[in-house]
């Protein structure tokens, strides 16, 4: 919780950071408050077509097409014609604004009364982008009194809203973004920070791919916004035909990146092998489909227009019918996808249609695509999450199911001791934390008792013995069945070898208890060893048996229930003697061996 109102905080901080950069836009305060005139007509034609032939006006039989349709920026010259009416009786417009967008050359003709054609001409590098969206400002030639109309060359445009949203004004100022547009764009730019460190974070956590990938796609998102928004102008020195590449380009990759996020993210089994292969295939295509049209080269100018935008008609169909396809395999993340990317499918067939020049609209339709990029980024993050505490369960699961193997493998199934292999595996660590003493524990005579009663009431006599072993939870006692009618218990703390026989002896008492219709008592037989860890040894497991049985065989020599044990007090320790430390009257040092052994019955 407490990451998580840091990243709001942190979004918020880069919100505010975002409408500071937007900010020389918003000063400027004018809005839409200043008229900017719109061309009256257009056309196209080959290089070789003059102003001369433009300067016929279209009610004389110009070659214009006075309406908003069949806008082309195909063909290597296109033309914008302003006519005086528009700014007559107001001030004379100063300056031309419009859409960034690759170009090679843009010559104003100012067309006077007299025939006079006065021209000014700029090459590309010449536009200067202004922040107030993605927009770039020309001077225009002085319009004069008697001027009578603004005639405009654009060779090789690359693309339609450079036409179509041509306009003249009075001012720099007078752009055609409002504050709003600019705030919203500030927005969404900030909206994109969060899931950019709700990224970093998953990533911590979890090292998936699709993790990485989202936060390229954001990152991508956010460069699209950036450029594509016009706020990038806020670095002043940008060529326009950077910008104008950028913004493409980061599409382009951004939607590749989208595609392969989904492979990656969707479930396995959420989509079929085919569907999988053609999503990665969309991604990479988008990189060098796409990404190759938007660099606009002069070469490709009369159609890479276009092929930009037929070129995601494919990514778009096939990530739209992988994300169905999953949908319909029940995929949970799919549906998290559907949400987040309708609208911006949506949104990417509206710029495609306008792209494609079927009509054209105000460039404030692009914000639509920016605010349905911020909630696509949003949702996908939510998805992100979801998916991230799925993945978590799913490891919680694994290790507790694993843990559960573990106990299986390491308990004895009828008494729910430890087995053999569970106390071999503990065993160096129990000596060490203490447990010295060992003892072998042996029904006697148990062939007979199984015989006599069969199998049934032999296993009641097992159990019962274990529960006599258990000891109660006792944390200085462990016990375990070695196998058979065999059992083990480790023991430490004072006292340990009479506690033992204490234990031994309680498992007569607790089978007769629990165990009913036997006709003789059940008794154990117990081998006990105990080395104290002051003698400095350290015994493993197969050495502590050997000798416990050997003292058992002899326990069950001298007549059974009864327990044999016997105490090290010494192990031979180079290392102690070359140092001359005192050992006690014991010393010399002795092998393993039997110093003291008691017979207890
Ligand atoms: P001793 O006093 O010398 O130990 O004699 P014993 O009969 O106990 O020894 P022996 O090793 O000959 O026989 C052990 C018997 O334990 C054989 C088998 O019938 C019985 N036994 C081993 N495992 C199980 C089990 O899981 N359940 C039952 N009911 N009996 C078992
Ligand atoms: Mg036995
Ligand atoms: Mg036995």
């Amino acid at each position: 919780m407490g990451r998580l109102s840091l990243h709001f905080t942190l979004a918020v901080l880069a919100t505010a950071l975002a409408v500071l950069l937007a900010a020389p836009a918003l000063a400027h305060g004018s809005g839409h408050s200043e008229p900017s005139f719109a061309p009256r007509c257009h056309a196209a034609s080959d290089t070789a077509t003059t102003f001369e032939t433009m300067a016929v006006r279209p009610s004389a039989g110009g070659p214009w097409i006075c309406s908003d349709s069949d806008w082309v920026a195909h063909e290597p010259v296109s033309w914008l014609r302003f006519e005086r009416e528009a700014w007559d009786g107001e001030e004379r417009p100063r300056y031309f604004f419009s859409r960034i967008a690759r170009h090679k050359s843009i010559t104003f003709a100012a067309l006077d009364a007299d025939g006079t054609l006065r021209t000014l001409s700029w090459n590309e590098a010449d536009g200067k982008p202004f922040v107030a969206g993605p927009v770039f400002q020309l001077v225009l030639p002085e319009i004069k009194a008697e001027t009578r109309a603004l005639i405009v060359r654009i060779e090789q445009p690359h693309s339609i809203p450079l036409l179509t949203e041509a306009r003249l004004t009075f001012y720099p100022e007078d752009a055609d973004w409002s504050q709003l547009e600019m705030l919203i764009l500030a927005f969404v730019l900030g909206m994109l920070v969060l899931p950019l460190f709700f990224d970093i974070s998953f990533f911590i956590v979890l090292r998936e791919r699709f993790v990485l990938l989202h936060g390229a796609m954001v990152l991508a998102m956010m460069a699209y916004v950036f450029t594509a928004g016009g706020l990038i102008s806020v670095i002043s020195g940008i060529p326009l035909s950077a910008i104008a590449i950028a913004a493409p380009l980061m599409w382009s990759i951004g939607v590749g990146i989208s595609a392969l996020f989904l492979a990656s993210f969707l479930e396995e089994g959420a989509q079929s092998k085919i569907m999988r292969r053609s999503t990665i295939a969309a991604g990479i295509w988008s990189f060098v489909g796409p990404g190759f049209f938007a660099l606009q080269l002069a070469a490709t100018q009369p159609f890479d227009d276009r092929l930009y935008f037929i070129c995601f008609l494919p990514v778009i169909v096939i990530i739209t019918a992988a994300v169905a396809e999953a949908v319909g395999r029940g995929s949970r993340s799919a549906r998290f996808v559907a949400v987040a990317w309708t609208p911006i499918i949506l949104a990417s067939i509206e710029r495609l249609l306008r792209g494609l020049g079927a009509y054209s609209g105000p460039s404030t339709l692009d914000q639509g695509m920016f605010i349905a990029t911020g909630l696509e980024v949003i949702v996908i993050s939510l998805a992100i999450a979801d998916r991230f505490l799925a993945i978590r369960r799913e490891r919680d699961e694994a290790i507790t199911e694993a843990r559960m193997l573990e106990q299986l493998s390491s308990r004895d199934a009828l008494t729910g001791l430890l087995n053999r292999r569970g106390l071999e595996a503990r065993f160096d660590q129990l000596f060490r934390s203490g447990f010295d003493t060992f003892a072998l524990i042996d029904l006697d005579r148990f062939k007979e008792v199984n015989d006599q009663h069969g199998h049934q009431i032999g296993d009641a006599a097992l159990v019962a013995s274990a529960q006599a072993l258990r000891g109660n939870h006792d944390p200085d006692l462990v016990a375990a069945r070695l196998g058979g009618e065999e059992f083990v218990v480790l023991v430490r703390g004072p006292r340990s070898l009479q506690r033992v026989e204490a234990l031994r002896r309680a498992i007569s008492t607790r089978i007769a208890a629990d165990v009913e219709g036997l006709c003789a008592p059940v008794t154990a037989s117990s081998g006990a060893i105990e080395v104290p860890r002051s003698t400095n040894a350290m015994m493993g497991f197969d050495e502590f048996y050997a000798r416990a049985d050997a003292l058992m065989y002899d326990a069950k020599a001298s007549g059974r229930n009864r327990m044999v044990s016997e105490k090290l007090t010494m192990f031979p320790n180079p290392a102690a003697n070359t140092k001359g430390c005192d050992c006690g009257p014991q010393a010399p040092p002795v092998r393993p061996g039997r110093p003291a052994k008691d017979h207890a019955a």
